[in-house]
């Protein structure tokens, strides 16, 4: 094998290894999306930029509102799109 040869494979490991990472990535974000709100941050806020009934607006008005829905439930009837 030659050098041009082996940087070829290596490159196309590296390209199959990326794409196993970002598969499982976006496997376990479609799994978690069924459960938690896209929308919630991991400080319980709310990133949507639409109404939610799960929105608690008594916060500062610099503040993200927070997500008072439980990960229990289906968010999505709350949302008011
Ligand atoms: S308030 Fe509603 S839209 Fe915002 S994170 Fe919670 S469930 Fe999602």
């Amino acid at each position: 094998m030659d050098k041009n040869n082996f940087s070829r494979d290596q490159y196309a490991r590296s390209l199959k290894r990326l794409e196993d990472i970002f598969r499982d990535i976006s496997h376990s974000a479609d799994e978690v999306s069924k459960w938690r709100c896209p929308y919630k941050n991991v400080q319980d806020r709310c990133t949507a930029k639409f109404g939610c009934r799960n929105q608690d607006r008594n916060v500062p008005i610099d503040e993200l509102y927070v997500c008072i829905g439980s990960d229990d439930i289906d968010y999505r009837p709350a949302w008011q799109v």
